[in-house]
């Protein structure tokens, strides 16, 4: 049985937020509606609240969280902030851009996974800044699914994923964005995408006048920089394979696979969920996936493949890396 409380969207109920403050400063975990993707929320200074969070979700060791903030002002008690990574934050904080930058020794080293950097992030959704606000204490919060599975994005897929694992989860209804926070690490004098997500690319391109380097050919660069995208993830239960426009794949039995997509697929699926933009897509897809892998007689799961544009290059990675795929990244 999973302890699911209602909240109100744009005005969450001040004692509901009290209650769950309350869990996270006791060393407990509420899952949390953030914009992008349900985050599972621990103390982020605790290292065995953080260590609460691996095994909830049976996440590997090596690959760290993600802190979320309430403000800019939090992020300097935690990282080394210069002018550029306090221009970004001024820029795009609130909202789905999570920061890599060097950590202060007071963050734990299990919330690190032992790197010498943190991820920092202020999340654009009054649940979750109400949240962070009442803990008083940065929020470690990865998307709260059992590891590799499709993020959540509403309350019934953190239940149906974490069931008893987690001791709250605060439902707001369904997320604005459906995709995960792009990833940048400012370390170096080179800003690196270490993952693309509801931040375009090229808006943070505009905005640092440079291009975001993708990290490592070889994946080894890449790995060493963000050990998260190592693991498989985002995978449903069936199978996902990738339409490109041409040909479907010929694998998936249409008369027995689901398709999801914007535009109509060239046959007849057992099951097909259009979404027509980008937007709707990132919105839907992990949604979609959970939905088709409950169909009975559902084989595989179609996937369009769609532009690399906008939030289409999060899509690419979320669908390459659903499909058992790891080696295009950001491609
Ligand atoms: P999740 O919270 O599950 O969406 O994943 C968080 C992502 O951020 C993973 O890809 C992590 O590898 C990445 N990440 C978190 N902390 C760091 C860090 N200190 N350096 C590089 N990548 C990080
Ligand atoms: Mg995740």
């Amino acid at each position: 049985m999973t302890n699911v409380l209602k909240v109100n969207r744009w005005n969450p109920e001040p004692e509901i937020i009290a209650r769950a403050a309350a869990i996270l400063r006791d060393g407990g975990l509420v899952a949390f509606p953030t914009e992008t993707v349900y985050g599972l929320g621990a103390d982020g200074l605790n290292a065995r609240a953080a260590g609460r969070i691996f095994a909830a979700k049976g996440r590997p060791p090596d690959n760290p969280l993600i802190l979320h903030l309430s403000g800019p002002d939090d992020a300097a008690r935690l990282a080394e902030i210069d002018a550029r990574a306090g221009s970004v934050m001024e820029a795009f904080w609130p909202g789905p851009l999570t920061l890599v930058l060097p950590a202060l020794p007071v963050v734990p080293k299990e919330v690190t996974a032992g790197l010498d950097t943190v991820a920092l992030r202020m999340p654009d959704h009054p649940v979750a800044l109400a949240l962070i606000e009442a803990a008083g204490r940065p929020v470690a919060g990865p998307s709260a699914n059992r590891s590799g599975r499709p993020s959540p994005t509403d309350a019934d897929a953190v239940a149906a994923d974490l069931g008893s694992r987690v001791d709250l989860v605060l439902d707001a209804g369904s997320v604005e964005i459906g995709l995960e926070s792009t990833v940048i690490d400012l370390t170096e004098r080179e800003p690196l995408l270490l993952r693309p997500g509801g931040m375009p690319r090229e808006r943070l391109e505009r905005f640092l006048g440079e291009p975001l380097r993708v990290p490592g050919g070889a994946g080894r660069d890449a790995e060493r920089r963000s050990p998260g995208t190592r693991h498989r993830h985002y995978a449903p239960a069936v199978p996902v394979l990738v339409w490109d426009g041409g040909e479907l794949p010929p694998d998936a039995d249409p008369r027995s696979s689901g398709f999801v997509g914007m535009a109509p697929p060239p046959a007849k699926f057992a099951w097909t969920l259009l979404f027509g933009s980008a937007e709707n897509y990132a919105r839907g897809i992990f949604a979609a996936f959970r939905s088709l892998e409950a169909r009975e007689g559902c084989r595989h799961i179609v996937a369009e493949w769609p532009r690399p544009e906008g939030l289409g290059l999060a899509l690419r990675d979320r669908i390459l890396r659903a499909s058992g795929n790891s080696e295009g990244g950001t491609g």
